[in-house]
C-alpha cells in the first residue's frame, strides 16, 4: 500500500524550471498534466504550484535553465539536451523525454563540395553552439573557425560572414528556404530531464514519484490495448504473432471453441499484428489506447 496524502504532509516540495514560450513550453506541461498533476499555467508570470503534487514550476527562457538548476533556484528543469550541452554545466540528465527531437547538422551552400567534416578545414562555420561544434571539430581533428551567432544561423552565408553553418534542424525547410543543403548530421538532441545531483534524500524522492509517473505515460504513449475473440486452437499462434512483454490475458467465451484474448501492443508493430490475427481468424478486434502503464 501506498502513502496517503496526508501521510506525506512533511514532503519538501520540487521545483522544476521548464520553458517560458518556446518550442519546448507545451510539450513539457501536457506531460507533466498527464502524470495526474494538475496546476494553473500563466505564461506572464515567473512561478506556479501544482495541487495535489509537490511541485513548483519557474517558467524561463531555456538557455537559463542549467544554471538556475545548478544555482538551486530549481532543483530540476526540462531543457533541450543542446541547450544542456552547450551550457558546459554539470548535472544530472535523468530521463530523455523524447519530445522536441531535432538534430544540429553541417548546411552549405549549393556548389560547396562535402564530403564530410574535412570538407570543413580552414572554413568559417557559423553557429548558436559553439561548444557542441568545438567538441565535434576536435574529436575530428578539423581545423575551422568558428563564427558565433545567437540567431538566424541560416543567413550568415548569404550575408558572407561564413562558410557553412551547424544548426538545429527538425525539417530541414528553413535551410532549403535560404539556399542550403543539410550536409551531414553531427549531433542529436530531445527534451531532457536535468536534475542537481546533489539533492537531498526527501527531494529525490519527490523527484523518483514524478520520474515513476512519466515513465508509465511515456510507456503507454508507445503502445495500444488490443482485445478480441479467437478460436481456441489458434492460441499459442496467437500469443507468438503479440510477442511483448507478458503472456496475453485469456478468457473462455460462452461459445464453445473460442476464446477472448486480451494484451497490450508495440504501436510501430500494431498493424502487423492486426493482420496476421486476422489471419488467424480473429473476430470482434478491439483497440484501445493506453492512458498510463508499468512494466
Ligand atoms: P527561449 O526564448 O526560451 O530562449 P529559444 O528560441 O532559444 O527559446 P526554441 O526555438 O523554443 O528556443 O527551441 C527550444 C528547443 O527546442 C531547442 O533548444 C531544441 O532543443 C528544440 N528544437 C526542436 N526542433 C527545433 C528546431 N527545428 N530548431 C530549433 N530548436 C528545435
Ligand atoms: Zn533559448
Amino acid at each position: 500500500m501506498g502513502m496517503s496524502d496526508a501521510a506525506r504532509g512533511s514532503e519538501p516540495v520540487l521545483s522544476i524550471a521548464v520553458q517560458k514560450s518556446g518550442r519546448l513550453s507545451e510539450k513539457s506541461l501536457e506531460l507533466i498534466k498527464s502524470c495526474g498533476i494538475d496546476f494553473y499555467a500563466d505564461s506572464r508570470v515567473l512561478k506556479a504550484s501544482a495541487s495535489g503534487f509537490p511541485l513548483d514550476f519557474l517558467f524561463v527562457r531555456d538557455d537559463d535553465i542549467p544554471q538556475y538548476v545548478a544555482d538551486g533556484v530549481a532543483d530540476a528543469g526540462i531543457v533541450g539536451r543542446n541547450e544542456y550541452d552547450e551550457s558546459g554545466i554539470e548535472l544530472e540528465v535523468v530521463r530523455d523525454l523524447k519530445f522536441a527531437s531535432c538534430r544540429l547538422s553541417i548546411a552549405v551552400p549549393h556548389g560547396f563540395d562535402y564530403k564530410d567534416l574535412h570538407s570543413l578545414e580552414g572554413k568559417r562555420i557559423a553557429t548558436s553552439y559553439p561548444r557542441i561544434l568545438g567538441r565535434i571539430l576536435k574529436e575530428n581533428g578539423v581545423n575551422a573557425e568558428t563564427v558565433v551567432v545567437s540567431g538566424s544561423v541560416e543567413i550568415t552565408v548569404e550575408v558572407g560572414i561564413a562558410d557553412a553553418i551547424a544548426d538545429l534542424v527538425s525539417t530541414g525547410t528553413t535551410l532549403k528556404m535560404n539556399g542550403l543543403e543539410e550536409a551531414e548530421c553531427i549531433y542529436r538532441s530531445s527534451a531532457v530531464m536535468i536534475a542537481r545531483p546533489d539533492m537531498k534524500e526527501e527531494k529525490k524522492a519527490v523527484l523518483t514519484r514524478l520520474l515513476e509517473r512519466i515513465d508509465a505515460v511515456m510507456l503507454a504513449r508507445h503502445k495500444k490495448y488490443i482485445l478480441f475473440n479467437l478460436p481456441e486452437d489458434k492460441l499459442d499462434d496467437a500469443a507468438r504473432v503479440i510477442g511483448g512483454m507478458k503472456s496475453p490475458t485469456v478468457t473462455p467465451l460462452m461459445d464453445e471453441g473460442w476464446l477472448s484474448v486480451q494484451s497490450a501492443v508495440d504501436e510501430n508493430r500494431f498493424w502487423a499484428v492486426f493482420e496476421e490475427l486476422r489471419l488467424l481468424g480473429a473476430e470482434g478486434i478491439l483497440v484501445m489506447n493506453i492512458e498510463k502503464m508499468t512494466e
